[in-house]
Parts: C-alpha cells; sequence; structure tokens
C-alpha cells in the first residue's frame, strides 16, 4: 500500500508519463515501500528526492534508419533514457525486440537505478533500445541496423558519461558491431564505453554468464536464511536466452534440476533436467528454438503456446519479460509447493503475483536484487578496462558471488531494520533509494 504522503507524487507520476503502464507499475513498486522511509528522513522530503529520482535527467529519441538485404529502406525508433548519475556515469542495456516503446525503456532505466545500487559500485542508472526485431535477420542486418543506432546514440556515450551493455536482443554480437561503429566514429579504442565485448577484444570472463549464474546465487542466499538449499529442488525457468541458459546452468551445478524452460512459442518440458550444453548449441549457435531443443532430446517434450508454471516445481525463476508470471501463475506454483521464486527478469511478476507469493510465505527475489549480478559483472569489465587488466574466470566468478552475498545481506538488514524481516522488495527497494538518495543530496540541486 502507498503511503498517503505519496499518493500524490504517484499521482502526478501517472499525470506526466500518460500511457506509460510499465513505468508506473515500477514506479508505484519502489514508492509502496519508500513510507516509512521519508517518515524517518525528513530530508528526503526537503530535497524533493523522490520526485527528481522519479523524473529521467536526459531522455533520447532518435529515428533510426537502414536498409534490409533486398535494399528496402527500413525505419526504427531508438532509445536512451539516462535516469541517473548521482552514483557514477549512466549504465544499463541496450533492448532490440518489437514491444519497446518510451515507456519500456523508463521502466527498466528506473529499475537501473536502484540495482545499480544495490551493487555497491559506482554506476548510475539507464537503459535504452529500439524496436528492432532482430529475430529472422541477417548478420548483415543486424550489422547496418547496429551501426546505425550508433551513429546517433555515439555522442551520449562515453566512459565517464554513459556505458551501455546488452539486454534482449543485444547480446556479443550486436555489441560487437555498435563497439565497431563507435570506435570507428570516434577514432577512439576507448573499451570502457560499452560492455559485454568479446573476450578477444576488452570484454571481461563471465560477463555472459553473470546475470543468470548471479540470480542462481541469490536464490541460494535466500534458501540459505531458511536454513534451506537448492541440492535436488526441482526448477522451471522461464525463456531460453541470455539469462535463462545460465541460470540452468548454475542451478544446475548447484545441485538443482531444471525440468523446463521456454520462448514465446512454448514450452520445453525435461523431467530428465535440461542439458544445458544441447540447450547451448540449438540457441547459441545455431540461433534456434526450444522446440529444436526438444525434437533432439529424447527425455523433452515441447508444448506449443503453454504457459511454463503450470509445471510443478519447487523453485520458479522466470527469466524472459515483464510480466509474464501473473496471479494466476502465481496462485498455481503456491498450491504445487513451490517455495522460492527469484527473478531473472526484470519485473517478471505482475504486482498481483508478488503479492501472493509474499502472502503465502514464499521467499521472493526481486529482479533489481536478484538479476544484479549483470549489471555488476559489467561494471567489473568496466574496472578491468581501465586498468588494462583481465581477470581469470574463477577470480571473476568469485567476485560475482560475493557481491550477490552481499546484496542479499543488505537486502535482508534493511527489511529488517524496517520491520519488514524477510522482504526482500522492502530491503531492495529500500537500500537501492537510500545510497541513491544520500548521494543526490551531497552533490546539491543538479
Ligand atoms: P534474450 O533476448 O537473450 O532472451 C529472452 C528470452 O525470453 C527468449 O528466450 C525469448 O523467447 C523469451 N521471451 C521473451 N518474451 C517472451 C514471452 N512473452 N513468453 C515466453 N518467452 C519469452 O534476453 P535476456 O536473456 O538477455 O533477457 C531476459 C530478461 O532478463 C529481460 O527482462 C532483461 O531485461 C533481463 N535482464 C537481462 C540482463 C542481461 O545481462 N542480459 C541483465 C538483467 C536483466 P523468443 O526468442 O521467443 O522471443
Amino acid at each position: 500500500m502507498i503511503d498517503e504522503k505519496l499518493e500524490a507524487i504517484y499521482s502526478d507520476i501517472v499525470r506526466m508519463n500518460p500511457g506509460e503502464l510499465e513505468f508506473h507499475q515500477a514506479t508505484r513498486d519502489v514508492l509502496d515501500s519508500l513510507g516509512p522511509v521519508v517518515a524517518r528522513h525528513p530530508e528526503f522530503a526537503r530535497h524533493k528526492i523522490i520526485q527528481r529520482i522519479c523524473e529521467p535527467e536526459r531522455q533520447v529519441i532518435f529515428r533510426v534508419p537502414w536498409q534490409d538485404d533486398a535494399g528496402d529502406v527500413c525505419i526504427n525508433r531508438g532509445y536512451r533514457v539516462e535516469f541517473n548519475s548521482a552514483l557514477g556515469p549512466y549504465k544499463g542495456g541496450l533492448r532490440f525486440h518489437p514491444s519497446v516503446t518510451l515507456g519500456i525503456v523508463k521502466f527498466l532505466g528506473f529499475e537501473q537505478i536502484f540495482k545499480n545500487a544495490l551493487t555497491g559500485l559506482p554506476i548510475g542508472g539507464a537503459k535504452g533500445g529500439s524496436n528492432f526485431n532482430p529475430k529472422g535477420r541477417s548478420d548483415d542486418e543486424i550489422m547496418r541496423f547496429c551501426q546505425s543506432f550508433m551513429t546517433e546514440l555515439y555522442r551520449h556515450v562515453g566512459e565517464y558519461t554513459d556505458v551501455p551493455a546488452g539486454d534482449t536482443g543485444v547480446g556479443t554480437r550486436e555489441i560487437g558491431y555498435l563497439f565497431g561503429q563507435y570506435k570507428r566514429i570516434t577514432n577512439r579504442y576507448e573499451s570502457g564505453a560499452l560492455t559485454g565485448k568479446g573476450t578477444t577484444w576488452g570484454g571481461a570472463l563471465v560477463r555472459t554468464e553473470a546475470t543468470g549464474y548471479g540470480t542462481a546465487f541469490f536464490l541460494s542466499e535466500m534458501l540459505a536464511a531458511r536454513n534451506d538449499t537448492l541440492d535436488g529442488k526441482a526448477c522451471v525457468v522461464s525463456g531460453s536466452g541470455n539469462v535463462a541458459i545460465y541460470a540452468i546452468e548454475k542451478l544446475t551445478q548447484l545441485g538443482a534440476r531444471v525440468v523446463a524452460c521456454s520462448d514465446s512459442d512454448g514450452v520445453a518440458h525435461d523431467p530428465a533436467g535440461i542439458d544445458v550444453e544441447l540447450l547451448k548449441q540449438v540457441k547459441e549457435v545455431e540461433r534456434g528454438r526450444v522446440s529444436d531443443y526438444a525434437r533432439r532430446r529424447p527425455s523433452a517434450t515441447f508444448e506449443p503456446r503453454a504457459v511454463v508454471w503450470q509445471i510443478s516445481c519447487d523453485v520458479a525463476v522466470p527469466c524472459a519479460t515483464q510480466n509474464e508470471l501473473t496471479g494466476r501463475d502465481a496462485a498455481m506454483l503456491v498450491e504445487n509447493g513451490c517455495v522460492a521464486v527469484a527473478e531473472g527478469a526484470n519485473m517478471p511478476c505482475s504486482p498481483e503475483a508478488v503479492q501472493i507469493f509474499q502472502h503465502a510465505g514464499i521467499a521472493f527475489g526481486p529482479g533489481k536484487a536478484a538479476n544484479a549480478g549483470g549489471v555488476a559483472t559489467s561494471a567489473l569489465e568496466m574496472q578491468q578496462n581501465a586498468s588494462r587488466d583481465s581477470w581469470t574466470f574463477d577470480h571473476t566468478e568469485q567476485r560475482l558471488a560475493e557481491i550477490m552475498a552481499s546484496i542479499h545481506e543488505t537486502c535482508w538488514l534493511v527489511a529488517e531494520a524496517y520491520g519488514a524481516e524477510g522482504n526482500y522488495v522492502v530491503g531492495a527497494n529500500i537500500a537501492g533509494f537510500q545510497r541513491v538518495a544520500e548521494a543526490m543530496i551531497a552533490l546539491g540541486l543538479v
């Protein structure tokens, strides 16, 4: 429930950002947690920190013209929302997906502020992307699109200014084309200007795995707080992209059995446990579908247009997209005995679903805490670029595990300090907000 003192602020957000439903949802989620914080810290109200934090520092919208393989001219829309730079240069991924609108980019950028603050690293919050659909496009088309996108974006990017990375539809291939164009236009090999680079040209080991691995580490911490482990747990993961694949890999390494994953066509159910090497081959090398995985795996079946959450599990890990897990799905998971949920994706659980989980006493890790491992490892990539160093896989993974444990502890302690023991939503929102708020006050009215 939103505090009545914050209700007017929320009404203004809705009025000032009409039609941006996901942005409203993301701000409401944070404001819901902040009532007790403003009561304890009147200085936050005096400095109008909440109103300022909900208004992006800069929003860039641009035309992206490019030519397809047939020679036809195509036009897409590009966005970069630089939300908050109180803690460091703007940092956040780029999403290429037909569903991208300004409201989607703003919700993601807003979440990113608090997620980045929770990592304890010096990074501000931003997000960007385009309504470009990479699915079915040739490498040449992807390259031409990325080059055109960067031809505008480059003027806003830089290692001390704004450091984009990948997200849905943007992986190492796209970062390569974007970085190549940035290098060409600026005539600078500025590795720190983009993260998620290939490991042979400035990228960091573990960045590809980091979001999914981090989510599994966070789950492990949540279970440990309840004297439980992942060992022997049946898990269901949605999606089969970057986050999902590496969540599946780490969950399996930690002793769990992942029995299903999905894409927008349907669900692969594999009671024997997903064979992650086969999944990688199908998705990363062949750019295939989970139906191709199921065809090649004797223990698996594919159900088109199915909902992955109907498969009974102990642990659910949504790793696809926003609002993919509804109240109805949550009720089904609770009924089937699910004990923990961690958001690998950004805001995949609807507000109703989150309420159902919390009401049922399920351990629930919100994305801004549970999936922060990706951006944390991006910040480690920036550190390595700045010192012209490169760390081993084991060292970087160890740093990632420590960061996830520290995020878990911070959320736990802050929730406890505000009388909401075990509520990671409250813990993450308040801890992230306070760190940014204090920096904003220190930096003056800018
Ligand atoms: P990818 O593009 O690699 O994968 C997305 C996956 O989700 C694909 O399998 C896609 O299937 C599936 N998907 C998308 N929409 C739906 C849907 N409506 N129903 C079922 N499946 C769907 O993206 P990422 O793995 O990088 O990102 C996934 C989520 O994680 C996003 O919310 C992103 O913001 C978040 N995230 C990503 C980070 C990263 O480092 N990459 C960091 C932190 C968060 P299909 O191919 O059919 O579209």
